[in-house]
């Protein structure tokens, strides 16, 4: 019951099926990573888990710890644990991050609760400390202007201080400077732990080298296509996305 189960779920963007029977468990406590080609599907998997209206489930079911969370409203599946990180974040401007993150967390409160400033600050410096984030930062507003690594500070911050059950980031196919990658993997690998269950959609194996998955898929054409340990990744590099296209078509 600890899991994401993702069950046979197909999914049609604009009148197309992108995603076909595409089965995936993730245990809390788990790191694992989704690797594919563009255009294979990755980001609608993301977008579908979330709740996005262009998305329509045509099959199958998604059920959070035992609970089914097809049902839900974006914000009441961000609400019951699952927590998405986009390729590309909104912008809000003049909203701070201090306060974006202080109305996610008042969001979370039963109905005349408030959420404690003194108190939020606390955390909210700890989290900073822990994830070696400037106390500046969180003056700014959400990704207004933000270079690539400033919008992973931000999303990793958010991580940090939502305590997710299950967390999905969705990362850029492109343009990953170092120093966002780097801010990724510090943040992952600080907040890894038996509570949280992790899902990091890639296109490069070089994250990999940074955050060391417990497990890796390789998606093709909508769904997984073969699975393995952390070690798989390597193997991916080495023979590159035609292999496991091959290997598809081979099982198909
Ligand atoms: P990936 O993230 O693996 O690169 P995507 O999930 O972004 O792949 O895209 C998979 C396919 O779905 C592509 O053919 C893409 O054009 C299509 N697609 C995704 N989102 C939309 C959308 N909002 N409208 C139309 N087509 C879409
Ligand atoms: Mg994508």
């Amino acid at each position: 019951m600890n899991t994401l189960d993702i069950r046979n779920l197909s999914v049609r963007v604009a009148g197309n099926e992108i995603l076909k029977n595409f089965s995936l468990t993730i245990p809390k406590g788990e790191v694992h990573a989704i690797m594919g080609p563009n255009g294979t599907g990755k980001s609608t998997l993301a977008k579908a888990l979330a709740g996005h209206e262009d998305y329509e489930i045509t099959g199958g079911d998604v059920l959070l710890d035992g609970t089914s969370i097809l049902e839900l409203e974006p914000d009441e599946r961000s609400r019951s644990g699952l927590f998405m990180a986009f390729q590309y974040p909104s912008e809000i401007p003049g909203v701070s991050i201090a306060n974006f993150i202080r109305a996610a967390l008042q969001a979370r409160l039963a109905e005349g609760e408030e959420l404690e400033a003194t108190k939020y600050y606390k955390r909210l410096y700890e989290k900073m400390d822990l994830l070696s984030i400037d106390r500046k930062f969180t003056a700014r507003s959400v990704n207004e202007g933000f270079s690539g690594g400033e919008k992973k500070r931000c999303e990793i911050l958010q991580l940090a201080m939502l305590e997710p059950k299950y967390a999905i980031l969705d990362e850029t196919d492109s343009g990953l400077d170092i120093d966002a990658l780097k801010v990724v993997a510090h943040g992952v690998n600080t907040l890894r732990s038996q509570n949280m269950g992790v899902l990091l959609i890639t296109h490069y194996q070089r994250l990999l080298n940074y955050i060391v998955p417990d497990r890796v898929h390789v998606m093709y054409d909508g769904r997984i296509v073969k699975s393995g340990p952390k070690e798989l990744a390597l193997e991916l590099e080495a023979n590159g996305y035609e292999w496991v296209r091959d290997h598809a078509t081979a099982t198909a």
